[in-house]
């Protein structure tokens, strides 16, 4: 089979290296939103992670011509009927006018805390969701979706990861997912997940397009 090439909608390395490495026993050029500067951001304004992974991968396929692959993930609490959802990333944001990553998050999880202040540990209960879709040029190829279920705690543990991480308690493997070294939280992510049940999908697109 000759080299395909698959753009990953990110500008983040670390997520390039994790989709690259998972997916990895073809002969594919991994690529990132970093090899293409003058590419216009694709909003993220979608009422699901499914809306906003496929506007992503659709939107940057049509602006590079390449097959591409986009996520969209979060958390989802059962006691706020499913917030912050698809406003993780900036889910403190009207409160809290910080601009770097870490302060951003230690806002995003202080933000939840405090509206579950009354909420029981029984109905704590959260999962993290990411939802895969590869594109080309107005076309949806494949998608695949995967959770990892969880407790929101009371206060935060763990320095690892990033996001809710550390408040994020992982009942099977009893620790917070900021406990968790990067391959024991690859193991049961959403992400993680999500990439596991796409690769067999892959294999087989990548049999019909190329002949294996
Ligand atoms: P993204 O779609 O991967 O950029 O994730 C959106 C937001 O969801 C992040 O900014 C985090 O706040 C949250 N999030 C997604 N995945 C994780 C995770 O694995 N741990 C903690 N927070 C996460």
């Amino acid at each position: 089979m000759s080299e395909h090439k698959i753009l990953v909608a990110t500008t983040n390395p670390g997520k390039l290296k994790e989709f690259s490495g998972l997916l990895s026993g073809w002969d594919i050029r991994w690529l990132s939103l970093r090899d293409f500067p003058d590419v216009a951001e694709v909003v993220e304004d979608g009422r699901t992670f499914e809306e906003n992974a496929r506007r992503k991968a659709l939107g940057y396929a049509e602006a590079t011509g390449l097959w591409t692959l986009a996520d969209d993930s979060g958390l989802m609490v059962d006691a706020l009927n499913g917030l912050p959802g698809v406003h993780s990333a900036r889910f403190a944001a009207q409160d809290s006018p910080c601009t770097d990553r870490s302060s951003i998050d230690i806002a995003n999880y202080r933000k939840l805390l405090t509206l579950l202040k009354n909420t029981p540990p029984q109905q704590r209960t959260a999962r993290f969701i990411c939802h895969l879709t590869l594109a080309r040029p107005g076309q949806i190829l494949i998608e695949s979706e995967g959770s990892v279920e969880g407790r929101i705690t009371d206060t935060p543990a763990g320095d690892n990861g990033f996001g809710y991480d550390p408040v994020f308690y992982i009942p099977s493997l009893g620790r917070t997912a900021a406990q968790l070294d990067d391959d024991q939280k690859n193991a049961v992510s959403h992400r993680g997940n999500a990439i596991r049940k796409l690769k067999p999908l892959l294999a087989e697109l990548l049999t019909q397009h190329t002949g294996g």
